[in-house]
Parts: C-alpha cells; sequence; structure tokens
C-alpha cells in the first residue's frame, strides 16, 4: 500500500427532516467534522450502530448528497468541486458502489448483459465487440458464465444478484468501491461466498474498498483497517489486528464485546452496550458518547475529546487517555 487514495477533511453533512405535521423543518447532523484517509489499495472497513452516518458518509463519497461543509480528495481532486458532465464521467469510472440489496440496485426491465453494456456506453468510446468482449470478462471474473447475460434480474438468486451487482462495479475497471452492507441482505451460508470473491477481486485487481458493515466478524475477516464511526464521527481507528485485540474506545470496546467469536483477552471488560444510539437530531454535548459511557467523567459532558495517538496506525479520541 503507498500513499492515500482517498482523504476526506472535516466533512459535516446536515440534512432536514419535516418537524411535525404543521410545517418547520429540524437539522439532522448526520456526519460531523470527519476525518479520514483511505490508503491505496487497503479495505478500510467502517464500524458502527445502525443510524450512525456510516451511509450517508458512502452517499457523500460517491457524489449522491449535498455535503454542508468540508473535503472530499480523491487522487488529490476534490470531488465536491467537480461539476462538468467530462469530470463526473472520469469521476464515476474511478469510484464504483456496491450496495445492500442487489435487487432495488439492479434494473428488473433489463438483461444482465444490458446492465453490464450500458455504463460502457455512456462512459467511454469501445466499439460493439469491445464492450461485448469486456462484458463476457468481467461476468466470469464474479463467477457467473456467458449465459447469464441474456436474463432477467429476478430470474437468479439473491447471492448471483450481488454477484451481478459486483460485476456492474467492475465493468469501468475502478480503483476505488465502496460497498455498503453488501451481504447484510443475503443468506448466511451464501454471505461467506461473496466475502471471499470481494476478497479474490481486491488482490486479483489492486482494488481499494470502503467497506461498511455492522457485522464485526466480517470486518474481522475481510478489513486491513477499521474506523469506528459514532454519531457521524470516527471515534477509534486502527489496523485490524490493533482494534480488535486492544480496543480503547469505550464504543469500541462495547461493539467488540458483543461479538461471540472475538475470544482472545480474558481480562478486557465485557461492557455490552447500553441505551439507544442518541437522535442525530439532537447530538449530545461534549463527546458524544457520554450519554452511554460507564466511565463518563465531568469534562465529557463539556468538551469534546481530541484525538491521541497509541501508534503509528492506532488513535482513539477519549478522555480517558488524556493527562
Ligand atoms: Fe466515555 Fe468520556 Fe471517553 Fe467519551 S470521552 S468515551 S464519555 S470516557
Amino acid at each position: 500500500m503507498t500513499g492515500n487514495l482517498a482523504e476526506i477533511k472535516n466533512l459535516n453533512i446536515v440534512y432536514q427532516t419535516k418537524k411535525n405535521a404543521f410545517g418547520g423543518v429540524q437539522n439532522v447532523y448526520a456526519v460531523n467534522g470527519l476525518d479520514l484517509e483511505i490508503k491505496k489499495g487497503e479495505i478500510l472497513a467502517i464500524a458502527g450502530e445502525s443510524g450512525c452516518g456510516k451511509s450517508t458518509l458512502a452517499k457523500a463519497l460517491m457524489k449522491l448528497i449535498d455535503v454542508k461543509s468540508g473535503k472530499i480528495l480523491i487522487d488529490g481532486k476534490d470531488i465536491l468541486a467537480i461539476k462538468s458532465r467530462e469530470e463526473i464521467k472520469d469521476f464515476y469510472k474511478k469510484v464504483q458502489m456496491i450496495f445492500q440489496n442487489p435487487y432495488s440496485s439492479l434494473n428488473p426491465k433489463m438483461k444482465i448483459g444490458q446492465i453490464l453494456s450500458e455504463p460502457l456506453e455512456i462512459n467511454t468510446n469501445l466499439t460493439k465487440e469491445q464492450i461485448k468482449k469486456a462484458v463476457l470478462e468481467t461476468i466470469k471474473k464474479v463467477g457467473l458464465d456467458e449465459t447469464s447475460l441474456n436474463n432477467y434480474p429476478h430470474e437468479f438468486s439473491g447471492g448471483q444478484r450481488q454477484r451481478i451487482a459486483i460485476a456492474r462495479a467492475l465493468i469501468l475497471n475502478p480503483e476505488f468501491i465502496i460497498a455498503d452492507e453488501p451481504v447484510s441482505a443475503l443468506d448466511v451460508s451464501i454471505q461467506a461466498q461473496i466475502i471471499n470473491l470481494l476478497k479474490q477481486l481486491k488482490q486479483d485487481f489492486n482494488l481499494t474498498f470502503l467497506f461498511i458493515s455492522h457485522d464485526l466478524s466480517v470486518i474481522k475477516y475481510l478489513s486491513d483497517r477499521i474506523a469506528v464511526m459514532y454519531l457521524g464521527e470516527i471515534v477509534e481507528i486502527g489496523n485490524t489486528e490493533e482494534i480488535f485485540s486492544n480496543p480503547k474506545h469505550p464504543y469500541s470496546m462495547a461493539l467488540l464485546s458483543a461479538v461471540p467469536e472475538l475470544g482472545g483477552d480474558k481480562n478486557r471488560e465485557k461492557s455490552a452496550l447500553k441505551g439507544e444510539l442518541p437522535s442525530p437530531e439532537n447530538l449530545p454535548s461534549g463527546c458524544k458518547f457520554h450519554t452511554r459511557c460507564p466511565y463518563i467523567k465531568d469534562i465529557c459532558k463539556k468538551s469534546e475529546p481530541s484525538k491521541i495517538d497509541f501508534s503509528q496506525t492506532h488513535s482513539c479520541k477519549c478522555f480517558l487517555y488524556e493527562s
């Protein structure tokens, strides 16, 4: 791995929802001052509960939603500033996404051959023959055969549909793939096949992944590094081994203590996560985890903790480690 493919700097995403039936709007603070770097060739996993802002971050990286402020640099270029048709085409050649539900992400009226050809027709100058060859090669990469190209999405199983969605993400030869809960809608028996496929494709094509999941066993198996997200910010980041063997943030500890096959350090306090995730409409003051933290100190309600480094790769934001 050399250098960063993506750098996210002080990203803030606020959207508005209706307050009540009589009008008025409420701000929802989905992503709050988020900083994150994604290295070329790595699988960086984002872990956190549902509603912590993981999917909002993914959509922002795909330019699918507006952001309030901050920067998202891909290969040094601020993607929030790109506007022209050509620049946007170039962007989607480089960055692609795999969604949670493969059925709703594939057009049910198109045959698989058309679904895979369309991005090449729109974004490249390839000839019909070249497109046909690329489609054939790509469907084979994901473990399906040529006959699949004449069928419609509903004719496939959930696992096969996710393979097709992965093929569509690969068809433009991207460098960076954002996978948002790509196996959580699949049967457990199929999940391992898709995870192994992603791992193989990453190696074969030197891809970089942002992998979003609430399933820590999947994250442990697949990722090189983990960023733990809570109410729109990264509270801890480190190599997968560092996070699993020595989590520092009380939120990470609580999340990991719920993973049954963890084993490892018997002395680690088992602090199951208590209470509900606070609403992103009314963010807690100070450390956002203070309403659920078993180690809360006076300062935690008043001030936001700064980042503390434990190694070159491992850091967290928590007053427990400030001297
Ligand atoms: Fe808990 Fe305070 Fe650390 Fe937040 S800063 S996680 S409330 S100890």
